[in-house]
């Protein structure tokens, strides 16, 4: 067979481009990636994968193997989430269980075409929005108490209308790492008949181990109808591998796609894929068995321990401070308004990034209410952030020291006439919306940010400090099409 490489060429290849990626182990990038610090658990994981390459997971009937791994990790989930009777599927992420989880729902409560809604706070990840736009109901963001930055149950129930299908909290949520109330909100649901999916795909399988003690949040609470929780993040496994859960065997099969009605094989799919791969299922299985409760528990006792010796640190930085009750494995860190000398947590993150660890940056969102969620920054802890406590610490304070007095991030000058078209009514965000992608990518490449840098340098080439002020001095729906516009150009040659 005539070859144009050999297969060592090749990976030799990849693993050059590879040197673009930011680092995946090591505990440098605290968001992304989630590290256990074992390195036989990639070995393991790689070994799982390789031995289900060829394998179609479309249909556990011909691959048996599927559902005996499904059947397993599901088990595992009952015990770590105290649903003994928890049925569920395995899916391929957390968007993937947080779209099954609202189409489950909708689909049992035999939603009507364009009508029916679900009730969640501000916190909530943007999947479900993603879940609302594709399954064509409407997503109600309820406004989180700024200083707790959980939502309360009376904000929930004053939500709640006739096509209220599905109440969503999160355990804990992305933005700051707090828990909603979910004792009161499956009171709530449970008085009102309406099902309440907790999300738990950031935190769950850290929080069932948590060494301190944590108000209830899984099946043990009444009200609880589903929850989603991702082996690909505290679960340490690679990419590809979440679950969702229900109590009710209807739900789980309202998730479900089926149809004989065409001339093929018969489809019947668990989640949104066909086709689709075994490897992240069957690694997250084989990382399951190897750690064992025992071993989850160890790894989150490291993890809760550098939580609260980062937390620390952060609370000791004047100008800084940590927003909103977390209670897990991450934090956000905003600038300290009672401080004298307040640090703006974009440039804090990017001075940050100088010294050695890629923290990530969350733009200021305005809720529905008015109430302001200040602009911050994001640290998710992972077990191996216990090894490099001390240059990490180090690289927070000298990141402070750094950012301290440079005022808030700005734009780049040249979106300053495009803000003001905004401003004074030359520009509506409709007419910008239908702007062909030609003039959206001149739009960015004016400013700076332009998706043709080579890829294996980019990281260096945005300012991104100037990027976040750009996305927050611009309306929403604007910066999300320069967004998708830089993206999509990005990833073309
Ligand atoms: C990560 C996350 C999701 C989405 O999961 P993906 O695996 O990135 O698709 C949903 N909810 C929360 C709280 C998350 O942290």
């Amino acid at each position: 067979m005539s070859r144009s490489r050999s297969p060592e060429q090749i990976l030799a290849e990849l693993a050059r481009r590879r040197t673009a990626d930011a680092p995946t182990h090591g505990g440098r990038v605290l968001s992304y990636v989630y590290d256990s610090g074992l390195a036989e658990l990639d070995e393991l994981a790689a070994g799982a994968a390789a031995l289900v390459q060829p394998v179609n997971a479309l249909d556990p009937t011909v691959f048996g193997s599927v559902a005996s791994l499904e059947r397993d990790l599901i088990s595992f989930a009952r015990t770590a989430f105290h649903g003994p009777e928890a049925i569920g599927s395995v899916t391929s992420g957390g968007t993937e269980s947080c779209i099954l989880a609202v189409k489950a729902a909708r689909d049992l409560a035999g939603v009507a075409a364009g009508r029916g809604s679900i009730v969640l706070p501000s916190t909530a990840h943007a999947a479900f929005d993603k879940a609302a736009a594709l399954l064509g109901v409407r997503a109600v963001r309820v406004p989180v108490d700024p200083v707790t930055t959980a939502v309360t149950v009376e904000a929930m129930a004053a939500a709640i209308d006739e096509q209220t299908f599905l109440l969503v909290a999160s355990a804990p949520n992305y933005p700051t790492g707090t828990m909603d109330p979910i004792e009161d909100l499956g009171a709530l649901a449970s008085a009102r008949g309406v099902p309440l999916h907790v999300d738990a795909c950031l935190g769950g399988f850290a929080l069932a181990w948590w060494p301190e003690p944590l108000p209830a949040w899984d099946f043990r609470v009444p009200g609880v109808t589903s929850i989603s929780a991702d082996l690909h993040k505290y679960g340490y496994a690679p990419k590809g591998a979440s679950l969702l859960l229900h109590t009710d065997r209807d739900r789980h099969r309202a998730g479900f796609f089926a149809t004989t009605d065409w001339p093929g094989y018969p489809v019947v799919n668990p989640t949104l894929l066909g086709s689709r791969s075994a490897a992240g299922l069957a690694s997250a299985w084989a990382i399951a068995e190897y750690l064992g409760p025992a071993g989850f528990s160890a790894l989150v006792a490291d993890i809760a321990a550098a939580t609260a010796r980062l937390r620390a640190v952060v609370d000791d930085i004047d100008g800084l401070r940590v927003t909103g009750h977390p209670a897990g494995p991450v934090f956000a860190v905003t600038a300290d308004p009672a401080s004298t000398s307040p640090i703006d947590p974009h440039r804090w993150s990017s001075a940050v990034a100088d010294h050695g660890f890629t923290l990530q940056a969350q733009p200021r969102y305005v809720q529905s209410d008015g109430t302001l969620l200040p602009a911050s920054t994001h640290l998710t802890v992972t077990p191996v952030t216990a090894g490099v406590l001390e240059e990490l610490s180090a690289a927070l304070r000298a990141g402070a020291a750094d950012a301290r007095g440079a005022g808030a991030a700005q734009p780049p000058q040249a979106l300053a006439g495009l803000t003001d078209a905004f401003a004074d009514g030359t520009l509506t965000v409709d007419d910008a919306l239908a702007l062909p992608s030609e003039a959206v990518e001149a739009a960015l490449i004016g400013a700076g940010i332009d998706p043709h840098t080579d890829p294996s340098g980019a990281a260096e080439a945005l300012d991104l400090p100037a990027v976040i002020a750009a996305i927050e001095s611009l309306p929403r729906p604007v910066t999300a099409k320069m967004l998708t516009e830089f993206l999509a150009a990005y990833g073309n040659p």
